[in-house]
């Protein structure tokens, strides 16, 4: 989320593990929470049909006449009261808008994130601890205080820059995790006439290319973790759902296989998502370096489309699995915001193809690019950037400067294991 004044606020979200009796409190304050919500947007339905104006918060929360849905701290029930008073405003912003199908908010889900503000719902205890308060009768939750790292530059995130913390439930992954919003400043404006090109891939998500003085600059960025990952889940998740297709539908233990279904599918998105920041970090990084204002990515709308056509057919089942599940639009929001820099598509037809020494097109086989023509070789992935660089400076495939060298450099984007940095962030 960006602000006019140059501060942009960002969430991490961290995993946390608690001791069983505060694990219980925790269901039990985020299932009222829920409650109330629902008991909320049913009075306010009525109170406007009523009044023909909304409840004030005191009104509100003065109404409920159940002290259960009232148990937690009062800065958390007013969160509940505010999280309404916004799903309201959007609902009517969606009508307003014209999109269809809108309903105003009537029912929670059954559990809410518990907010916490600063300095009264959430503290850092004197001995070090995070502090949640849950109100006067259940206490509060002590938590060690976590690492919260700013995805932008790195570096730690103090809890003085920290604002209302929200302790959330995952319902696919089974965890409770705490997602930490903190303010950071807005990315350095790099040149804008300085251009990269983005080429984006399956087995590398991200090809990048620049322009130096002397060279062309092309960075491959290896995808071979996520890929792991997927496939991993993907067998996973087979497996179980054909022993579940053997147990009767809605048993016992055709619910337990639902929940492991689900377990592996939340632990694949984390993994997943980590590796998507690990990729757009790279090439921020990238951006960065060479002072890049432009960042030109080929267009691939439609790939997915053709593969469903005859005749790219032959890629077969796996390819085709792998293709629809390509992250490329996470990762381009994560430069974006990363960079501060918008991504320009332009159309990429025939950049793996072309030569980028005589424009002539060949149908490269394997990693490696052969020009029959010219001779010229060079790894595949790179010929598609360079030609999508050269495409986005001069608005055509261009034959490159024959004295410039193509410098190849290999990064691998690998997604981080649970131990040491817990902090991801979105
Ligand atoms: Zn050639």
């Amino acid at each position: 989320m960006k602000r006019a004044d140059g501060i942009t606020y960002r969430t991490a979200v961290v995993p946390v593990r608690m001791r069983s009796k505060d694990y219980r409190k925790a269901h039990e304050t985020a299932y009222r929470a829920g409650l109330l919500f629902t008991n909320l947007a049913g009075f306010r339905q009525e109170f406007y049909d009523r009044e023909g104006r909304d409840p004030s918060r005191a009104e509100a929360l003065g109404q409920v006449e159940d002290p259960e849905l009232l148990r937690m701290h009062a800065h958390s029930k007013q969160a509940v009261y505010e999280a309404l008073t916004e799903a309201v405003s959007a609902a009517l912003r969606n009508i307003g808008e014209g999109v269809e199908g809108v309903r105003m908010p009537h029912r929670a889900k059954n559990y809410r994130p518990v907010a916490f503000t600063r300095g009264y719902g959430w503290r850092i205890t004197p001995d070090g601890k995070l502090a949640l308060s849950l109100g006067r009768r259940d206490g509060r939750i002590l938590l060690p205080v976590p690492e919260v790292t700013d995805a932008r530059t790195g570096n730690t995130v103090p809890a003085d820059d920290w604002g209302e913390i929200e302790l959330c439930w995952d319902r696919d992954n089974r965890t409770w995790s705490l997602h930490i919003p903190y303010t950071t400043h807005q990315p350095p404006v790099l040149g804008l006439q300085n251009v990269m090109a983005v080429d984006e891939g399956i087995i590398n998500p991200m090809t990048c290319a620049v322009e130096t003085a002397e060279a062309y600059a092309v960075t491959v960025i290896n995808g071979r973790s996520a890929r792991a990952v997927k496939h991993r889940r993907n067998t996973a998740v087979a497996a179980l759902r054909r022993k579940q297709s053997k147990c009767l539908k809605g048993s016992r233990q055709w619910r337990r296989y639902d929940k492991a279904v689900k377990r592996a599918q939340g632990k694949a998105k984390t993994s997943l998502r980590n590796h998507n920041h690990q990729v757009s970090r790279k090439v921020a990084d990238l951006a960065q370096e060479h002072d890049t204002g432009t960042i030109t990515v080929g267009d691939v709308r439609g790939i997915e489309k053709n593969t469903r056509n005859t005749k790219v057919r032959r890629s077969g089942r796996h390819q085709r699995r792998r293709l629809s599940q390509w992250d490329r639009g996470d990762q381009e929001r994560h430069v974006a915001q990363k960079t501060g820099v918008g991504l320009v598509h332009i159309d990429e037809s025939y950049s793996t193809k072309t030569c980028p020494a005589c424009l002539t097109r060949n149908r490269p086989s394997g990693r490696n690019y052969r020009c029959r023509t010219c001779g010229f070789t060079c790894h595949r992935d790179a010929v598609g950037a360079i030609n999508i660089l050269m495409r986005a400076k001069h608005g055509e495939y261009r034959a490159i400067d024959p004295d410039k060298t193509i410098r190849v450099t290999y990064l691998r984007a690998t997604p981080l294991h649970r131990a040491p940095a817990r902090s991801r962030s979105t």
